[in-house]
Protein backbone atom coordinates (compact mmCIF):
# COMPACT_ATOMS: atom_id res chain seq x y z
CA UNK A 1 0.00 0.00 0.00
CA UNK A 2 1.20 3.72 -0.98
CA UNK A 3 1.52 6.29 1.69
CA UNK A 4 -0.91 9.62 0.95
CA UNK A 5 -0.71 12.57 2.92
CA UNK A 6 -2.55 13.23 5.79
CA UNK A 7 -6.64 14.17 4.84
CA UNK A 8 -6.98 17.59 4.96
CA UNK A 9 -2.85 18.40 3.70
CA UNK A 10 -1.86 19.03 0.33
CA UNK A 11 1.27 18.81 -1.46
CA UNK A 12 1.99 21.98 -3.12
CA UNK A 13 3.47 20.37 -6.68
CA UNK A 14 6.22 22.14 -8.83
CA UNK A 15 3.89 23.29 -11.45
CA UNK A 16 1.85 25.13 -9.24
CA UNK A 17 4.37 26.51 -6.92
CA UNK A 18 5.24 29.58 -9.11
CA UNK A 19 1.99 31.10 -8.67
CA UNK A 20 2.73 30.52 -4.90
CA UNK A 21 5.72 32.57 -5.27
CA UNK A 22 3.90 35.33 -7.37
CA UNK A 23 1.48 35.85 -4.73
CA UNK A 24 3.66 35.46 -2.25
CA UNK A 25 6.42 38.38 -4.39
CA UNK A 26 3.02 40.39 -4.64
CA UNK A 27 2.12 40.64 -1.14
CA UNK A 28 6.36 41.15 0.09
CA UNK A 29 6.32 44.11 -2.03
CA UNK A 30 2.90 45.64 -1.24
CA UNK A 31 4.52 45.28 2.58
CA UNK A 32 7.64 46.56 2.04
CA UNK A 33 6.55 50.06 0.25
CA UNK A 34 4.18 50.76 3.71
CA UNK A 35 7.50 50.32 6.02
CA UNK A 36 6.52 46.57 7.02
CA UNK A 37 9.19 44.26 8.24
CA UNK A 38 8.77 40.43 7.97
CA UNK A 39 8.67 38.42 11.42
CA UNK A 40 8.95 34.96 11.20
CA UNK A 41 7.59 33.24 14.26
CA UNK A 42 7.68 29.40 15.23
CA UNK A 43 4.54 27.10 13.85
CA UNK A 44 4.33 25.34 17.42
CA UNK A 45 3.73 27.48 20.54
CA UNK A 46 2.67 26.60 23.69
CA UNK A 47 -1.42 25.89 23.67
CA UNK A 48 -1.52 29.01 26.77
CA UNK A 49 -0.59 31.32 23.71
CA UNK A 50 -4.03 31.04 21.48
CA UNK A 51 -6.45 29.96 24.24
CA UNK A 52 -5.52 33.48 25.44
CA UNK A 53 -4.70 34.75 22.58
CA UNK A 54 -7.41 33.81 20.28
CA UNK A 55 -10.72 33.25 23.24
CA UNK A 56 -11.14 30.42 25.37
CA UNK A 57 -15.37 30.39 23.17
CA UNK A 58 -14.18 30.66 20.06
CA UNK A 59 -14.70 27.53 17.19
CA UNK A 60 -10.54 27.65 16.40
CA UNK A 61 -9.95 26.95 20.66
CA UNK A 62 -13.27 24.50 21.30
CA UNK A 63 -12.74 22.37 18.47
CA UNK A 64 -10.42 23.27 15.61
CA UNK A 65 -6.57 23.38 17.11
CA UNK A 66 -4.19 20.50 16.70
CA UNK A 67 -2.84 19.98 20.12
CA UNK A 68 -1.06 17.41 22.10
CA UNK A 69 1.15 16.97 24.90
CA UNK A 70 5.04 16.33 23.34
CA UNK A 71 7.45 13.91 25.33
CA UNK A 72 7.27 16.15 28.28
CA UNK A 73 3.90 16.80 28.96
CA UNK A 74 3.41 20.40 27.94
CA UNK A 75 0.66 21.09 25.92
CA UNK A 76 1.77 22.38 22.87
CA UNK A 77 -0.29 23.43 19.59
CA UNK A 78 0.23 23.43 15.96
CA UNK A 79 -0.43 27.35 15.04
CA UNK A 80 -4.11 28.03 13.96
CA UNK A 81 -3.55 31.40 12.82
CA UNK A 82 -0.40 33.80 13.06
CA UNK A 83 -1.70 36.97 15.41
CA UNK A 84 -1.17 35.33 18.46
CA UNK A 85 2.50 34.00 18.05
CA UNK A 86 3.56 37.19 16.57
CA UNK A 87 2.22 39.27 19.71
CA UNK A 88 3.99 36.75 21.96
CA UNK A 89 7.26 36.89 20.07
CA UNK A 90 6.61 41.01 20.32
CA UNK A 91 6.24 40.90 23.84
CA UNK A 92 8.61 38.31 24.19
CA UNK A 93 11.71 40.31 22.67
CA UNK A 94 10.24 43.79 23.66
CA UNK A 95 9.96 44.58 20.11
CA UNK A 96 7.77 47.54 21.05
CA UNK A 97 9.88 49.61 22.71
CA UNK A 98 12.18 50.12 19.53
CA UNK A 99 9.63 51.82 17.90
CA UNK A 100 6.83 54.22 17.89
CA UNK A 101 5.29 51.77 15.59
CA UNK A 102 5.49 48.35 14.52
CA UNK A 103 5.01 46.75 11.39
CA UNK A 104 5.29 43.42 10.72
CA UNK A 105 3.96 40.65 7.84
CA UNK A 106 4.51 37.18 7.59
CA UNK A 107 3.64 34.30 5.68
CA UNK A 108 3.27 30.75 6.10
CA UNK A 109 1.27 27.58 7.09
CA UNK A 110 -1.52 27.41 9.92
CA UNK A 111 -3.41 24.49 11.18
CA UNK A 112 -6.68 23.81 11.99
CA UNK A 113 -8.72 20.81 12.63
CA UNK A 114 -11.59 21.50 10.08
CA UNK A 115 -14.31 19.47 7.67
CA UNK A 116 -11.85 19.77 4.35
CA UNK A 117 -13.45 21.12 1.53
CA UNK A 118 -13.19 23.19 -1.84
CA UNK A 119 -10.87 26.20 -0.18
CA UNK A 120 -11.11 24.65 3.54
CA UNK A 121 -7.98 22.75 4.67
CA UNK A 122 -6.86 21.39 7.79
CA UNK A 123 -2.86 22.79 6.75
CA UNK A 124 -3.49 26.29 4.65
CA UNK A 125 -1.41 29.31 4.37
CA UNK A 126 -1.58 32.28 5.38
CA UNK A 127 -0.29 36.10 4.38
CA UNK A 128 -0.59 38.20 7.36
CA UNK A 129 0.72 41.11 8.54
CA UNK A 130 -0.27 43.20 12.40
CA UNK A 131 0.26 46.79 12.99
CA UNK A 132 0.74 47.08 16.67
CA UNK A 133 1.02 50.74 18.31
CA UNK A 134 -1.38 52.81 16.89
CA UNK A 135 -5.45 53.77 17.28
CA UNK A 136 -5.30 56.06 14.93
CA UNK A 137 -7.84 55.21 11.63
CA UNK A 138 -5.13 55.30 9.16
CA UNK A 139 -3.26 52.64 10.35
CA UNK A 140 -6.75 50.32 10.07
CA UNK A 141 -7.41 52.00 6.58
CA UNK A 142 -3.44 51.18 5.77
CA UNK A 143 -4.15 47.53 6.56
CA UNK A 144 -7.11 47.05 4.75
CA UNK A 145 -5.35 48.85 1.46
CA UNK A 146 -2.75 46.91 1.33
CA UNK A 147 -5.14 43.41 1.16
CA UNK A 148 -7.19 44.65 -0.90
CA UNK A 149 -4.17 46.01 -3.39
CA UNK A 150 -2.57 42.06 -3.05
CA UNK A 151 -5.55 40.19 -4.16
CA UNK A 152 -6.48 43.63 -6.55
CA UNK A 153 -2.94 42.80 -7.78
CA UNK A 154 -3.99 39.23 -8.65
CA UNK A 155 -7.82 38.48 -9.27
CA UNK A 156 -9.59 41.11 -11.34
CA UNK A 157 -11.49 43.47 -8.70
CA UNK A 158 -14.53 42.91 -9.72
CA UNK A 159 -14.79 39.35 -8.88
CA UNK A 160 -13.99 40.99 -4.87
CA UNK A 161 -16.27 42.72 -2.39
CA UNK A 162 -14.79 44.41 0.60
CA UNK A 163 -16.97 44.33 3.52
CA UNK A 164 -16.80 46.38 6.30
CA UNK A 165 -18.14 46.66 10.21
CA UNK A 166 -17.40 48.11 13.39
CA UNK A 167 -17.78 45.92 16.38
CA UNK A 168 -17.73 48.55 19.14
CA UNK A 169 -15.35 48.86 21.93
CA UNK A 170 -15.62 48.23 25.96
CA UNK A 171 -17.76 51.24 26.13
CA UNK A 172 -20.16 50.56 24.24
CA UNK A 173 -19.98 46.87 23.61
CA UNK A 174 -21.59 45.54 26.57
CA UNK A 175 -24.68 47.37 25.99
CA UNK A 176 -25.10 45.98 22.58
CA UNK A 177 -24.27 42.27 24.56
CA UNK A 178 -26.97 43.24 26.98
CA UNK A 179 -29.41 43.68 24.88
CA UNK A 180 -28.89 41.06 22.01
CA UNK A 181 -28.80 38.22 25.03
CA UNK A 182 -31.98 39.06 26.09
CA UNK A 183 -33.41 38.76 22.22
CA UNK A 184 -31.22 35.44 21.88
CA UNK A 185 -33.13 34.05 25.25
CA UNK A 186 -36.22 34.46 23.14
CA UNK A 187 -34.66 33.15 19.86
CA UNK A 188 -32.94 30.10 21.16
CA UNK A 189 -35.13 27.12 20.12
CA UNK A 190 -35.13 28.04 16.86
CA UNK A 191 -31.40 28.13 16.67
CA UNK A 192 -28.87 25.84 15.66
CA UNK A 193 -26.94 23.68 18.78
CA UNK A 194 -23.70 25.58 18.27
CA UNK A 195 -25.71 29.26 17.78
CA UNK A 196 -27.99 27.96 21.26
CA UNK A 197 -24.23 27.70 23.04
CA UNK A 198 -22.76 30.82 21.90
CA UNK A 199 -25.79 33.10 22.84
CA UNK A 200 -24.62 32.43 26.47
CA UNK A 201 -20.34 32.17 26.07
CA UNK A 202 -19.92 34.71 23.22
CA UNK A 203 -23.23 36.22 21.87
CA UNK A 204 -21.75 37.95 19.35
CA UNK A 205 -20.72 35.17 17.28
CA UNK A 206 -24.41 34.27 16.59
CA UNK A 207 -23.54 36.34 13.27
CA UNK A 208 -21.10 34.07 12.62
CA UNK A 209 -22.91 31.30 11.69
CA UNK A 210 -23.24 29.78 8.17
CA UNK A 211 -26.59 28.13 8.89
CA UNK A 212 -28.72 29.99 6.63
CA UNK A 213 -31.92 29.58 8.85
CA UNK A 214 -30.28 31.30 11.64
CA UNK A 215 -29.01 34.12 9.43
CA UNK A 216 -32.55 34.13 8.62
CA UNK A 217 -33.67 34.10 12.31
CA UNK A 218 -30.92 36.63 13.14
CA UNK A 219 -31.75 39.56 10.86
CA UNK A 220 -34.13 41.48 13.39
CA UNK A 221 -31.36 40.80 16.05
CA UNK A 222 -29.85 44.07 17.53
CA UNK A 223 -26.91 45.28 15.38
CA UNK A 224 -23.69 46.41 17.10
CA UNK A 225 -24.06 49.41 14.64
CA UNK A 226 -26.98 50.76 16.67
CA UNK A 227 -25.04 50.93 19.72
CA UNK A 228 -21.95 52.44 18.80
CA UNK A 229 -20.57 55.33 21.00
CA UNK A 230 -19.35 58.47 19.38
CA UNK A 231 -15.81 57.92 19.52
CA UNK A 232 -16.69 54.58 17.52
CA UNK A 233 -18.82 55.80 15.19
CA UNK A 234 -16.03 59.02 14.48
CA UNK A 235 -13.32 56.28 14.00
CA UNK A 236 -15.61 54.38 11.46
CA UNK A 237 -16.49 57.17 9.72
CA UNK A 238 -12.84 58.23 9.36
CA UNK A 239 -11.57 54.58 8.28
CA UNK A 240 -14.12 54.81 5.34
CA UNK A 241 -13.14 58.25 4.09
CA UNK A 242 -9.69 57.10 3.39
CA UNK A 243 -10.76 54.39 1.82
CA UNK A 244 -12.43 56.68 -0.18
CA UNK A 245 -9.77 58.49 -0.68
CA UNK A 246 -7.41 55.62 -1.30
CA UNK A 247 -9.80 54.35 -4.20
CA UNK A 248 -10.86 51.29 -2.43
CA UNK A 249 -14.47 50.38 -3.01
CA UNK A 250 -16.73 48.63 0.20
CA UNK A 251 -19.67 48.19 1.57
CA UNK A 252 -20.78 48.29 4.89
CA UNK A 253 -22.42 45.29 6.53
CA UNK A 254 -23.93 45.63 9.82
CA UNK A 255 -23.92 41.21 10.21
CA UNK A 256 -20.32 41.58 9.94
CA UNK A 257 -18.36 40.04 13.38
CA UNK A 258 -15.30 37.91 13.61
CA UNK A 259 -14.94 34.60 15.37
CA UNK A 260 -12.01 35.67 17.40
CA UNK A 261 -12.55 37.44 20.74
CA UNK A 262 -10.52 39.91 20.65
CA UNK A 263 -11.45 42.22 17.68
CA UNK A 264 -13.14 45.63 18.70
CA UNK A 265 -13.96 48.44 16.42
CA UNK A 266 -13.01 47.73 13.04
CA UNK A 267 -13.69 44.62 10.95
CA UNK A 268 -13.43 43.64 7.29
CA UNK A 269 -13.96 40.61 4.96
CA UNK A 270 -12.95 41.00 1.42
CA UNK A 271 -15.11 38.02 -0.10
CA UNK A 272 -15.56 36.25 -3.88
CA UNK A 273 -18.76 34.85 -5.05
CA UNK A 274 -16.82 32.79 -6.72
CA UNK A 275 -15.31 30.88 -3.93
CA UNK A 276 -18.37 29.11 -2.74
CA UNK A 277 -18.92 28.71 0.50
CA UNK A 278 -16.28 29.29 1.31
CA UNK A 279 -16.02 33.07 0.37
CA UNK A 280 -13.67 34.86 2.45
CA UNK A 281 -10.24 35.57 1.24
CA UNK A 282 -9.18 37.76 3.33
CA UNK A 283 -9.93 39.27 6.87
CA UNK A 284 -8.94 41.38 9.76
CA UNK A 285 -9.61 43.91 11.89
CA UNK A 286 -8.92 45.73 15.01
CA UNK A 287 -7.84 44.30 18.42
CA UNK A 288 -6.66 46.52 20.42
CA UNK A 289 -7.07 44.59 24.08
CA UNK A 290 -4.86 41.72 22.47
CA UNK A 291 -1.41 42.59 23.30
CA UNK A 292 -2.21 43.11 26.89
CA UNK A 293 -4.30 39.91 27.71
CA UNK A 294 -0.91 38.20 26.51
CA UNK A 295 0.92 39.79 29.30
CA UNK A 296 2.24 42.67 27.08
CA UNK A 297 1.97 46.47 27.60
CA UNK A 298 -1.44 48.11 26.31
CA UNK A 299 -0.47 47.69 22.63
CA UNK A 300 -3.56 48.77 20.32
CA UNK A 301 -3.35 46.29 17.33
CA UNK A 302 -4.76 45.74 13.82
CA UNK A 303 -4.14 43.04 11.28
CA UNK A 304 -4.84 41.24 8.34
CA UNK A 305 -4.75 37.45 6.91
CA UNK A 306 -5.32 36.77 3.33
CA UNK A 307 -5.82 33.05 2.81
CA UNK A 308 -3.65 31.88 0.18
CA UNK A 309 -5.08 28.38 -1.31
CA UNK A 310 -8.90 30.71 -1.39
CA UNK A 311 -6.59 33.65 -3.51
CA UNK A 312 -4.80 31.09 -6.03
CA UNK A 313 -8.58 29.52 -6.89
CA UNK A 314 -9.71 33.13 -7.86
CA UNK A 315 -5.98 33.77 -9.76
CA UNK A 316 -6.69 33.14 -13.20
CA UNK A 317 -3.29 33.62 -14.64
CA UNK A 318 -1.89 31.20 -17.05
CA UNK A 319 0.84 29.06 -15.74
CA UNK A 320 3.42 31.06 -15.90
CA UNK A 321 5.95 28.22 -16.26
CA UNK A 322 10.17 29.38 -15.73
CA UNK A 323 11.20 28.78 -19.60
CA UNK A 324 15.16 27.11 -20.09
CA UNK A 325 16.43 29.80 -21.91
CA UNK A 326 19.68 28.03 -23.32
CA UNK A 327 19.85 24.05 -24.08
CA UNK A 328 23.82 23.23 -24.20
CA UNK A 329 24.43 20.25 -26.54
CA UNK A 330 27.33 18.92 -25.97
CA UNK A 331 28.24 16.28 -28.24
CA UNK A 332 31.30 13.66 -27.07
CA UNK A 333 33.30 13.48 -23.69
CA UNK A 334 35.77 15.69 -24.46
CA UNK A 335 32.73 18.36 -25.43
CA UNK A 336 31.11 17.97 -22.75
CA UNK A 337 33.84 18.08 -20.24
CA UNK A 338 34.59 21.58 -22.00
CA UNK A 339 31.15 23.15 -21.87
CA UNK A 340 31.31 22.58 -17.81
CA UNK A 341 32.79 25.41 -16.65
CA UNK A 342 31.02 27.82 -19.51
CA UNK A 343 27.60 26.32 -18.45
CA UNK A 344 28.25 27.76 -14.66
CA UNK A 345 29.24 31.01 -16.22
CA UNK A 346 25.95 31.59 -18.11
CA UNK A 347 24.64 30.74 -14.90
CA UNK A 348 26.30 33.18 -12.64
CA UNK A 349 24.78 35.58 -15.52
CA UNK A 350 21.10 34.51 -14.86
CA UNK A 351 20.72 32.43 -17.72
CA UNK A 352 18.91 29.93 -17.37
CA UNK A 353 21.08 26.66 -18.96
CA UNK A 354 20.12 23.14 -19.20
CA UNK A 355 22.20 20.09 -20.69
CA UNK A 356 21.58 16.63 -20.82
CA UNK A 357 23.63 14.82 -17.39
CA UNK A 358 24.00 11.55 -19.17
CA UNK A 359 25.66 11.50 -22.99
CA UNK A 360 23.37 11.61 -26.12
CA UNK A 361 23.35 12.18 -29.78
CA UNK A 362 21.78 15.08 -31.19
CA UNK A 363 19.05 14.31 -32.25
CA UNK A 364 17.81 13.13 -28.29
CA UNK A 365 19.19 16.09 -27.13
CA UNK A 366 17.31 18.67 -29.43
CA UNK A 367 14.36 16.88 -28.82
CA UNK A 368 15.06 17.28 -24.90
CA UNK A 369 15.61 20.67 -25.93
CA UNK A 370 12.26 21.09 -27.11
CA UNK A 371 10.37 19.49 -24.47
CA UNK A 372 12.31 22.04 -21.62
CA UNK A 373 10.82 25.11 -24.13
CA UNK A 374 14.49 26.55 -24.63
CA UNK A 375 14.62 29.20 -27.04
CA UNK A 376 18.69 28.70 -28.15
CA UNK A 377 20.75 25.67 -28.13
CA UNK A 378 24.37 26.03 -28.50
CA UNK A 379 25.83 22.86 -30.08
CA UNK A 380 29.52 22.11 -29.10
CA UNK A 381 30.91 18.87 -30.73
CA UNK A 382 35.29 17.92 -31.27
CA UNK A 383 35.10 19.87 -34.75
CA UNK A 384 33.37 23.15 -32.71
CA UNK A 385 35.95 22.72 -29.71
CA UNK A 386 39.34 22.50 -32.03
CA UNK A 387 38.05 25.35 -33.64
CA UNK A 388 37.17 27.39 -30.53
CA UNK A 389 33.53 28.07 -31.89
CA UNK A 390 30.18 26.85 -30.93
CA UNK A 391 26.76 27.20 -33.31
CA UNK A 392 24.10 28.36 -31.69
CA UNK A 393 20.31 27.53 -32.88
CA UNK A 394 17.26 29.65 -32.52
CA UNK A 395 14.77 26.90 -32.19
CA UNK A 396 12.00 29.44 -33.17
CA UNK A 397 13.26 30.80 -36.76
CA UNK A 398 15.59 27.57 -36.54
CA UNK A 399 18.60 30.11 -37.87
CA UNK A 400 21.87 29.17 -36.45
CA UNK A 401 24.84 31.12 -36.49
CA UNK A 402 28.57 30.24 -35.84
CA UNK A 403 30.38 31.96 -32.65
CA UNK A 404 33.71 32.24 -31.57
CA UNK A 405 34.56 30.86 -27.74
CA UNK A 406 34.92 34.79 -26.84
CA UNK A 407 31.71 35.99 -28.33
CA UNK A 408 29.39 33.18 -26.64
CA UNK A 409 29.18 34.95 -23.20
CA UNK A 410 28.71 38.33 -23.83
CA UNK A 411 26.38 37.88 -26.92
CA UNK A 412 24.02 35.34 -24.58
CA UNK A 413 24.19 38.07 -22.04
CA UNK A 414 22.64 40.64 -24.71
CA UNK A 415 20.31 37.67 -26.06
CA UNK A 416 18.78 37.06 -22.74
CA UNK A 417 19.42 40.92 -20.80
CA UNK A 418 15.93 41.37 -19.31
CA UNK A 419 14.11 37.93 -19.47
P1 LIG B 1 -14.09 30.79 7.85
O1 LIG B 1 -15.26 31.58 8.28
O2 LIG B 1 -14.01 30.54 6.37
O3 LIG B 1 -13.89 29.53 8.66
P2 LIG B 1 -12.36 32.17 9.60
O4 LIG B 1 -13.17 33.29 10.09
O5 LIG B 1 -12.19 30.98 10.46
O6 LIG B 1 -12.84 31.71 8.15
P3 LIG B 1 -9.88 33.64 9.86
O7 LIG B 1 -9.49 33.02 11.14
O8 LIG B 1 -10.34 35.03 9.84
O9 LIG B 1 -10.95 32.69 9.12
O10 LIG B 1 -8.69 33.46 8.80
C1 LIG B 1 -8.42 34.39 7.75
C2 LIG B 1 -8.49 33.75 6.38
O11 LIG B 1 -7.76 32.53 6.36
C3 LIG B 1 -9.89 33.34 5.95
O12 LIG B 1 -10.58 34.43 5.44
C4 LIG B 1 -9.58 32.32 4.88
O13 LIG B 1 -9.25 32.94 3.66
C5 LIG B 1 -8.36 31.63 5.44
N1 LIG B 1 -8.74 30.37 6.10
C6 LIG B 1 -9.22 30.20 7.36
N2 LIG B 1 -9.42 28.90 7.64
C7 LIG B 1 -9.05 28.22 6.53
C8 LIG B 1 -9.00 26.83 6.17
N3 LIG B 1 -9.36 25.89 7.03
N4 LIG B 1 -8.56 26.49 4.93
C9 LIG B 1 -8.19 27.44 4.04
N5 LIG B 1 -8.19 28.76 4.31
C10 LIG B 1 -8.62 29.15 5.53
MG1 LIG C 1 -13.06 29.05 10.51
Amino acid sequence: MTIKAVRGFKDILPDDSLRWVTAEDVARGIFETCGLKEIRTPILEKTEVFARGIGEHTDIVEKEMYTFTDRNGESVTLRPEATAGIIRAVIEHKLYGKASMLKLFTMGPMFRHERPQKGRLRQFHQINCEYLGSQAPLADAEVIWMAWKVLTSLVTSSELLLQINSLGCPKCRPLHRADLQLCLKNLAPKLCPDCRRRAKSNPLRVFDCKNEECKRILASAPLVKHYLCPECSIHLGKVLDILEAFGVPFVQNPYLVRGLDYYVRTTFEIVSPDLGAQSTVAAGGRYDGLVKALGGPDLPGVGMAIGVERLLLLMDIQECRLETNLFVAALGNEAREEVLPLVKELREEGIVVEMTYEEKGLKAQMKQANRLGASHVLIIGDKEIEEEKAVLRDMKTKEQQEISFKEIIPLLKDLFAGE
